[in-house]
């Protein structure tokens, strides 16, 4: 029986795993991958008190941050995915895994954060991994001097279109709402990274949210083309992908030729492990009390971008697993 279980090994559950330790909490930690969704990262500039760092980099970080002070404390079980969580009648609660292995604990914090929300247009499922990815720098290299098709204008978008134009012919943003979500800074990395013979960025509506001048810049760059109101319908092609469709909002339909296609629209939260012990809001987000990040169910608390908070960052994620390990310390230490 352990005092805490913590699942996740992002920014949240890592903060949460650290302070555990240092608090002498009886803790299993378990997670399928170090680091979170910002391994993927080649640059994150604002993990505060480090001006530059690798998402690969961040993750070997954290993992040594936790093992640094794990001692007998906190066991960890990486390479393991949590499968389901219930609550037992004593008020205790079990974690299956992957590996059908049960643990048992009397505090729960489900840090396990999002994951790609999946393109689902025609042709999307066949031509994964043959052409369509959800990872441009794992599979960004192989399409070198090849033309590409980034799929969503969020910060993710840009941050794969940055990592394209290093090597790729020419990379088409395809965004499909009524503006880019990106953050300023973002798009203008992603611009002045342009090393590309041209980039088009395709947006699904009329009008950018972003601020004017960055997109001013961005427009004016001779290596980017925008397209406005694209909404993708289909991935086409033979053994591979060769091509992407797209609808108008005057409903005509137009097709690139492109050999890559980069998924970037969007994350879904983790939590379906957990849909039958506590409440998730409409998009299956942890619903949480922000003051303590308790959720609805005694005895789970949630952090990060699994729950339902504004904003999805490093350092939220991070000091939401802070604040939710202090609340389980008070909350065990006080029950007795
Ligand atoms: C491409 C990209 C770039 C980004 N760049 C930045 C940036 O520059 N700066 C910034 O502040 N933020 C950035 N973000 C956002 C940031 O990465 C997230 O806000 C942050 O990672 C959320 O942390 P988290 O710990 O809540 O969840 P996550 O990072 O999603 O971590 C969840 C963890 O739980 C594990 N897990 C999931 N399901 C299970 C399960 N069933 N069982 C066990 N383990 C599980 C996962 O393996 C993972 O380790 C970026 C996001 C993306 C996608």
């Amino acid at each position: 029986m352990y005092d805490l279980i913590i699942i996740g090994g992002g920014p949240a559950g890592v903060s949460a795993g650290v302070y555990a330790a240092r608090k002498r909490l009886k803790t299993l930690f378990i997670t399928k991958e170090w680091g979170g969704q910002s391994i993927v990262s080649i640059d994150i500039q604002n993990w505060i008190g480090t001006p530059s760092i690798a998402g690969d980099k961040l993750a070997n970080e954290m993992k040594n941050h936790l093992e640094t002070y794990a001692n007998e404390t906190v066991s960890i079980m990486s390479d393991k995915t949590v499968t389901d969580l219930k609550k037992e009648a004593d008020g205790t609660l079990t974690v299956t895994l992957d590996d059908n292995s049960n643990h048992t604990s009397q505090a729960v914090l489900i840090a396990s954060g999002s994951s790609r929300r999946k393109l689902d247009i025609k042709g999307a499922d066949t031509f994964e991994n043959r052409g369509v990815t959800y990872c441009a720098s794992c599979d960004g290299p192989m399409f070198a001097r090849q033309d590409v098709a980034v799929i969503g204008g969020g910060n993710a978008g840009f941050e794969t279109a940055a990592q394209l134009l290093a090597y790729a012919k020419s990379v088409t943003l395809i965004n499909r709402s009524a503006s880019f979500k990106a953050d300023p800074i973002t798009i203008e990395k992603a611009q002045l990274l342009a090393y590309a013979k041209s980039v088009t960025l395709i947006n699904r509506s009329a009008s950018f949210k972003a601020d004017p001048i960055t997109i001013e810049k961005v427009l004016l760059h001779p290596n980017m083309t925008t397209i406005l109101n694209a909404t993708p319908t289909e991935i086409i092609g033979d053994k591979f992908v060769s091509g992407l469709r797209y609808s108008t909002t005057t409903g005509s339909l137009k097709e690139i030729s492109v050999t890559g296609i980069f998924v970037e629209i969007g994350m879904i939260p983790n939590t379906v492990y957990a849909k039958n012990v506590t409440d998730l809001d409409a998009y299956n987000r942890i619903i949480i009390d922000p003051w303590t990040q308790k959720t609805n169910t005694a005895g789970i608390w949630a952090a990060g971008d699994c729950t339902n908070i504004h904003y999805h960052q490093n350092n939220i994620s991070a000091g939401d697993g802070v604040r939710a390990l202090e609340d389980i310390y008070v909350t065990l230490k006080t029950r007795i």
